[in-house]
Order: structure tokens, then C-alpha cells, then sequence
């Protein structure tokens, strides 16, 4: 569905509880036709908090020293994924902050023993990476790649989100490009309410998302967390109060559902964040607002704490199995089910189909 932007900004600020009900129903009803009523479950492997950014937003900056660093051995990984195996999950998402110590070829053989010992799709969340980086990575069989851009007000991204230290710029929107040249499923997404952030950036995020044509697309609320510039100095960032887009779980719910109806064919997690802001059902609504998607947490217990993006992070204290029955438990509750296989975003097969058919017409002349 397209939608023009004015529409866009009136279901943003909507606010009658009737008129929400029509677009919670019309997101939930586009889902169902598009990817079903399967709920797909991808694996978190949270694999280093180690990052030599400073993104004015996370936890995981390289000035918070509060924070106590980790990251997991190969062993430690290939024991979450062997719990991935386990617990039947189509995929394993291997995400960290921008550490300097991981090393490209102990990324890629990581990934080449994940595929080898594994019919598990594999999905990368690590940062900015050159593109022949990027090209090594799709060569070790990594399937999918995210990224989220954030906030597509290029002014605003580059407030809150420096370059890494010695290192140029790099456009978001550009890397998101490479990554489908190369092939990858291609995930991005935005915070939702980030200080500064105005009804028209986000507007322009959602008809962004539908330009970039993505394969998964991640929305959750910016929370703030008190170790980092914008969380301690909020109201400085703040855009005026009749512009600024509050970081809320309704608006989070308004964001998903537009998302849903303006990119029909993707993935849509129901996310975290969203989960942070509500423990008992955020999970459940997400999933019966335009949500397809969860992502159960696998990384060891002992370390979950320390991966603190952003604070009182939902789930940390359970147990890779907890989080399992947890989740098709609520699945269960609202009448979904758990999805077999990898998952893989409906849009991105329409287009491995289209190429298949254009190569076949390429070989019969
Ligand atoms: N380092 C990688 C991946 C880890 S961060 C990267 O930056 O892409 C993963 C995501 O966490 C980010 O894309 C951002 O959208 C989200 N995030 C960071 N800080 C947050 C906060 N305070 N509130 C909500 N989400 C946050
Ligand atoms: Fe590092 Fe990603 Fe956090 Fe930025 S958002 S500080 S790159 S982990």
C-alpha cells in the first residue's frame, strides 16, 4: 500500500481510540494475508559489548566506563547455537557493538562453521563495515544483515551518532544499498521518539522503508539510558514540545502498524524495547499489530546484564530456555504459531524469484 505523507502524519497523531482500533485491525489483517499467522523465532546471540563508538544514544559507547566489557569465545557462541539447534530455531543473529578485536577472518570462519555444522540462516548485526568486509562476510554464507539507520533526518543522525574514532563518515542508506548488491537480506529500521526526532522525520522514515524495500524492519522506542549524553541530558535535545514524537508505546504500536500496511511482504519484529515498555503484553500486541517476528535471547545469562543498549532491558534475567517457553507461550495465547524453517522474508523470495526468471530468459537467447 502506498500512503501519502499527510496520511502518514494524521495516524501519527491520531489519538481516537476508535479510529487506532481500525488501524490496529487493518495492520493485523495485512500481516495475515502477507506472512500468516506463523511466528518466526530468531536466536540473539549477543557476542561482544565491546565498541569504539560513541553514539550519544546506547549504553554500549565507548565513554560510558561504567560498563563491563565482554565478548564471547568461539566455544561460547557455538554453545548458544547449539541451544539454537536445540530449541529449533531457523535462525541465529549474531549482534555487537563495533569492536575493534573481532577480526574479519575469525568473523567468517565463525560463520562458515555456523552453515556447515547448521541448516540455520545466519544474520549479522555488527555494525559499519567496508564493503569488501561486507563481501567476505556474504562469502562465508552470512544470509542476512542489519542495520537499522536510525532516523532518516541525515542532520539528526549525525548529532547523535559521531564517526568511529580516525574514521570517515559513513551514509547508512548507502551501506543498506551495498548490502543488497551483495546479496544479503537486507534489515534496517529506526528508534522511535529519539530526542530532536519531529513528526515529519519520522513520516519520512516510514516512506524511507518502503523506498529501500527491506527484508526485515526493526522499530522500537528510544529509551534512555542515564550513562549517555542523551539520556542525561534529554531535555537540551528535546525539539519543540508540539514537534518532538514522544518515545511511547503508542506510538511505537502506530509506527509497527504503518509499517506493516506500507511494507506488506516483510519481517517485522516485535521488539525488545517495545517489551521494556510493557512486560506483560507489548510482545502480544506488537505481533497483533503488524508483528511477525521475536527474538529470543541466547546469549549466556552471565553476560546479559553487561549488554545494557538501553536500561531495565526486558528478559535479562531468564535463561535461554526460559526465554523460549516465554515466547510460544505468548504466541500460543494469542492464537499464533510458531513458524518452521528459516523464515526468510516473502519479499526477498519475490525477488530471488524474479531473478531466477530473468536469468532463465537470459539463457534461452
Ligand atoms: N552496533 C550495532 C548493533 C548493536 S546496537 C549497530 O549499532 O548497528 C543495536 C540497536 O540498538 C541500534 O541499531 C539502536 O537502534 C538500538 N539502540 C541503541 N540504543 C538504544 C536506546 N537507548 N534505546 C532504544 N534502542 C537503542
Ligand atoms: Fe556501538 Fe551500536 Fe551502541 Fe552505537 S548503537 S554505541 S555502534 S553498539
Amino acid at each position: 500500500m502506498t500512503l501519502p505523507k499527510q496520511q502518514i502524519l494524521d495516524w501519527l497523531t491520531e489519538q481516537r481510540p476508535r479510529r487506532l482500533d481500525e488501524l490496529w485491525a487493518l495492520a493485523d489483517q495485512t500481516r495475515r494475508e502477507h506472512v500468516g499467522d506463523a511466528v518466526h523465532l530468531r536466536g540473539l546471540i549477543e557476542f561482544s559489548n565491546i565498541c569504539q563508538r560513541n553514539c550519544l544514544y546506547c549504553g554500549l559507547r565507548t565513554g560510558n566506563a561504567k560498563l563491563s566489557r565482554y565478548r564471547l569465545t568461539e566455544d561460547e557462541i557455538m554453545d548458544c547455537v547449539g541451544q539454537a539447534v536445540a530449541f529449533n530455531y531457523g535462525t541465529v543473529v549474531l549482534q555487537s557493538g563495533e569492536d575493534p578485536g573481532i577480526d574479519l577472518d575469525w568473523l567468517c570462519a565463525l560463520v562458515r562453521r555456523i552453515k556447515s555444522e547448521t541448516d540455520m540462516a545466519v544474520t549479522l548485526s555488527v555494525g559499519e563495515w567496508e564493503d569488501d568486509a561486507l563481501q567476505h562476510m556474504r562469502d562465508a554464507g552470512a544470509d542476512r544483515y542489519l542495520l537499522r539507520f536510525e532516523t532518516s533526518n541525515a542532520k539528526l543522525f549525525d548529532r547523535i551518532h559521531p564517526p568511529a574514532p580516525g574514521q570517515p563518515k559513513r551514509d547508512r542508506m548507502e551501506i543498506l544499498r551495498t548490502l543488497r548488491r551483495l546479496g544479503f537480506e537486507v534489515g534496517s529500521g529506526v528508534m522511535i521518539g529519539i530526542p530532536g526526532q519531529t513528526w515529519s522525520d519520522l513520516a519520512d522514515d516510514l516512506l524511507a522503508f518502503a523506498e529501500l524495500d527491506l527484508d526485515m524492519i526493526g522499530v522500537g522506542p528510544y529509551i534512555p539510558h542515564p550513562d549517555t549524553p542523551l539520556g542525561k541530558y534529554l531535555e537540551h535535545y528535546m525539539a519543540s514540545e508540539d514537534l518532538q514524537v514522544p518515545a511511547t508505546e503508542l506510538m511505537t504500536y502506530k509506527v509497527l502498524a504503518l509499517t506493516r500496511l506500507l511494507c506488506p511482504d516483510t519481517n517485522i519484529p516485535a521488539t525488545t524495547a517495545l517489551a521494556t515498555l510493557n512486560t506483560k503484553s507489548g510482545r502480544e500486541l506488537g505481533l497483533q499489530r503488524g508483528a511477525n517476528i521475536i527474538m529470543p535471547n541466547l546469549s549466556p545469562t552471565e553476560h546479559r546484564g553487561a549488554y545494557e543498549i538501553y536500561p531495565d532491558k526486558a528478559c535479562i534475567k531468564d535463561s535461554a530456555g526460559q526465554c523460549l517457553l516465554c515466547v510460544t507461550g505468548r504466541v500460543a495465547m494469542i492464537g499464533r504459531s510458531v513458524g518452521k524453517g528459516r523464515g526468510d522474508s516473502p519479499n526477498a523470495q519475490q525477488r530471488r524469484d524474479a531473478d531466477s526468471a530473468i536469468e532463465s530468459i537470459g539463457g534461452d537467447s
